[in-house]
């Protein structure tokens, strides 16, 4: 981190300042220039409020070299993170995807696609039950019910799970699950990231709607703060000004993340387009970029789906797309 100090700058508060980052065991250099001195400060800067000694009267500006994460940083764990959901290693050079509905809507509507994704080569079902949706008035998921349903189909197919938390008073209710999501809605919920960090489940940290990846990383950070080191990221796609998709795919974010963090990176084409069609050329296109996984949302009837179905893939259409995956996967290798 560097200080930039005002001209003519009060010593007294110098030597507070310095007082103040010695007991957090910061040392500082001191560089003397024509128009302006420098701090240099040495040490971990990563719990330091740079905000405070932005606020001081002697200070002109702050300005970090150092990413104030650093459980989730590639700096201090430069291998590759794996994180296993049920048996399935995710990370480290494997593929994994992980598909199923939005919304977990009935056992007969479960269990169909769960088996037809796990025969596309699925290797996770995916399916909510605690739904975050815009209106209040549109289905909110089959909550407990919902979750018991997909721990029929894991038994049925052998799939691990992975389904969204919205509440930390939930999380009795997914004491048996895989891998707990937490939606872009909630990445910045930070009493229910420090409270999934007290946990050892995985978790899948989805990207916020209108968070950079730098905020994306400091939620995993406070998943790991707390000694939950198994966090999977999941690039959904971004609000910005274009509205032909329903978000905007964020496919730079895997090679930044690759260069900054550890972590598994998977894509989730489904949120990113909202539009059925896409889901396949942009699946096709994280595998192509060195994604570890994808998620994809599948229903057995689309125009009957109580939520996202004009972006989720019939399994006909499922299956089609991991054909291509596959053959991307392969000529990579
Ligand atoms: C979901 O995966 O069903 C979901 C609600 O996703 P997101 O949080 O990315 O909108
Ligand atoms: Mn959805």
């Amino acid at each position: 981190m560097i200080v930039i100090l005002k001209q003519n700058h009060d010593q007294k508060q110098l030597e507070e300042l310095r007082a103040w980052l010695e007991e957090q065991e910061i040392s500082i250099q001191v560089n003397h220039g024509v128009h302006s001195t420098v701090l240099g400060l040495i040490g971990d800067t990563s719990q330091v409020d740079s905000d405070l000694i932005e606020a001081l009267d002697i200070v002109e500006a702050v300005k970090r070299v150092q990413e104030p994460y650093k459980k989730a940083n590639r700096k201090f764990h430069p291998q590759n993170s794996v994180v296993t959901v049920g048996g399935v290693p995710v990370g480290g050079g494997g593929f994994v995807v992980m598909a199923g509905p939005c919304s977990v809507e009935s056992r007969e509507q479960l269990c169909e696609v769960a088996q037809a994704v796990k025969a596309s080569g699925a290797q996770i079902l995916r399916g909510g039950a605690f739904k975050p949706r815009t209106s209040p008035y549109a289905f909110q998921g089959m909550r407990e019910s919902g979750i018991d349903l997909l721990l029929e189909a894991k038994k049925l197919t052998g799939l691990p799970i992975v389904t969204e938390i919205m509440d930390i008073s939930h999380l009795d209710s997914f004491a048996q699950v895989d891998c707990i999501q937490v939606g872009a809605r909630n990445m910045q919920n930070f009493e229910l990231l420090k409270e999934l960090g007290r946990s050892k489940t995985p978790v899948l940290l989805k990207r916020g709607l209108s968070s950079t990846i730098q905020e994306w990383l400091m939620s995993a950070e406070y998943i790991m703060a707390g000694g939950n080191e198994n966090v999977i990221l999941c690039e959904r796609g971004i609000r910005t000004f274009e509205t032909a998709t329903r978000n905007t795919f964020d496919i730079s974010a895997v090679p930044v993340l690759r260069e900054h963090s550890h972590l598994p990176v998977i894509m989730d084409p489904s949120h990113a387009t909202g539009v059925a069609r896409y889901v396949k050329p942009l699946a096709v296109a994280a595998a192509a970029i060195g994604a570890d996984g994808l998620m994809i949302e599948v229903h057995n009837n689309p125009a009957k789906a109580l939520c996202d179905g004009p972006q989720s893939l019939t399994p006909e259409q499922f299956d089609d797309t991991m054909r291509s995956v596959n053959a991307v996967l392969a000529a990579r290798r």
